[in-house]
């Protein structure tokens, strides 16, 4: 682990004391929640869910969720979960101090979860010539129909983030709960905590609506069984442009922004961010089509631009709302600058680089200060 050393530290206490610009950090489990706080990070800003199923140990949980025949199925595999996500935010609450963390409920194509489609063909194939009767073959048999059922041509695009919550209201209903049960738990214990939970990937205000009002509902429940009272806020992911064009609407319905610049770079530019680095964009910065990876380093001209309406119409509908950015960007210097120009109120970033985002964000504000104080002078 790089350690910081002292003259580092108070380079960066100086630049604290410059930037207007808040550093939040990426981290989806307490070790990443540690680092960044050991970093000086203000909060976790995006702690992805996703990787919290795909535990070896939960993996086949998850399946049984995924295949269940009927409701009561599934809420018997999601009742196995919802212990298990309680205790990981329990961890993340812990490591961050009382600092504000934001979830981000389940986000990924539900296939992601489900077993190799190759490899399982190969086992039925084999099972029908060996064991034809066998109950391993009809259990491998149905597996490979839900795969196939789930499976689909363009999974960034398709039933993922909030379209998830939307159809299996009750895997989001459980992920609240456990926020919930896990703010309640640490809260007894006479410890502070800031859940702000994210819904992804919201094209539409009636998902958000929708979705805002599961959470609330969850809250009351989890209060009144418990008898705390838990502050929280709820808030989305702005990556779609659609959001970003109806902002105003989408405020009405989050207390917070966070602009997810990695989708909204793919859906903007049409570049499925799974295949355009391997493929055509490296030709593409070698002909000077492109300046630079535009999921590197923020296309202000296009992407950007969405972001700004979406600062802006956002805040004309809700003047408190707070925005803030997550994709890879969010740790970029020239990127981190943009955030500034834009009023963002923070960047996250993964841990390592929350250091170099403390710098880039003061330097953003000496820089435009500066250049402030210079048009006054010469005027
Ligand atoms: C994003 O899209 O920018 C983002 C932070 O979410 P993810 O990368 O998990 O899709
Ligand atoms: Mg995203």
């Amino acid at each position: 682990d790089p350690e910081l050393s002292d003259e580092f530290q108070l380079l960066l206490a100086w630049a604290d004391q410059e930037r207007k610009l808040g550093v939040r950090a990426n981290a989806d489990n307490p070790e990443d929640a540690k680092k960044a706080f050991e970093f000086g990070a203000g909060g976790v800003g995006l702690c992805r869910t996703e990787h919290m199923f795909m535990d070896l140990k939960r993996i086949p949980i998850v399946q049984k969720m995924i295949l269940a025949e009927n409701y009561s199925e599934r809420m018997e595999a999601l009742g196995e979960l919802l212990p298990m996500q309680q205790g990981d935010f329990e961890g993340i609450f812990e490591a961050m101090e009382g600092l504000p963390v934001t979830i981000r409920l389940l986000a990924p194509p539900l296939h992601e979860f489900m077993p190799d489609k190759e490899e399982l063909l190969v086992d039925v194939t084999k099972l029908q010539i060996l064991d034809p009767e066998s109950a391993e073959l009809t259990k491998k048999e149905l597996l490979l129909k839900k795969v196939r059922q789930l499976e689909e041509f363009n999974p960034m695009l398709g039933h993922r983030g909030c379209r998830l919550g939307m159809i299996y209201p009750e895997i989001y209903e459980m992920q609240a709960k456990a926020i919930f049960y896990a703010a309640a738990k640490l809260t007894e214990k006479g410890m502070e905590v800031q859940p702000e939970i994210m819904i992804p990937l919201v094209g539409h205000v009636n998902e958000l609506k929708q979705m805002r009002q599961l959470v609330i509902d969850a809250a009351v429940l989890v209060q009144e069984e418990t008898g705390k009272s838990i502050e929280y806020t709820i808030g989305t992911m702005i990556e779609i442009p659609r959001a970003a064009l109806t902002a105003d609407q989408i405020a009405e319905e989050a207390d917070f922004f966070s602009f997810g610049t990695n989708d909204l770079t793919q859906t903007t530019f049409g570049y499925s961010r799974d295949d355009a680095e391997g493929k055509f964009l490296q030709a593409y910065i070698e002909n000077k089509v492109l300046p630079e990876n535009p999921f590197a380093v923020l296309d202000q001209e296009g992407v950007g631009k969405l972001v700004e309406t979406g600062v802006k119409l956002g805040r004309t509908a809700k003047p408190s709302l707070k925005t803030g950015i997550c994709g890879e960007h969010g740790g970029e210097k020239s990127s981190i600058d943009f955030c500034y120009r834009t009023g963002l109120d923070y960047v996250s970033c993964s841990p390592y680089r929350v250091p170099l985002a403390r710098l880039a964000a003061a330097q953003a504000t000496i820089r435009h200060e500066q250049k402030k104080e210079e048009v006054y002078t010469t005027a």
